[in-house]
């Protein structure tokens, strides 16, 4: 059971999560493969309490602001991209997406 992972670009703002219902912040470290993953809304939430950005933050940036190592390995060389959790199928993809145009 492992997160499928979205594409991302060089781009790719927080906000998109928008463009994918259901999706989460995954955060992993390229070195190991340890990872973790983050409810977008919740990170940008928290970009703007601490005044560092919002919707239009890239992940790049995001990923930049990363203080700390990878629990298992003590590298820094994070990766962060938007996934779908396990279990979360195409159709419910399709419904989720429905019901965030309604
Ligand atoms: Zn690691």
């Amino acid at each position: 059971m492992t997160m499928r992972t979205i594409p991302a670009h060089a781009a790719s703002t927080i906000g998109d999560f928008r463009r994918y219902p259901g999706c989460r912040l995954l955060l992993s470290c390229a070195a190991c493969g340890w990872s973790r993953t983050y409810n977008p809304e919740r990170v940008i939430g928290r970009l703007q309490e601490l005044r560092a950005g919002g919707h239009t933050t890239r992940l790049t940036d995001v990923r930049q602001r990363i203080g700390w190592n990878c629990p298992r390995c003590a590298r820094m060389r994070w990766r962060m991209a938007f996934a779908w959790p396990p279990g979360l199928g195409p159709a419910e993809v399709k419904r989720l997406t429905a019901q965030a145009r309604n």
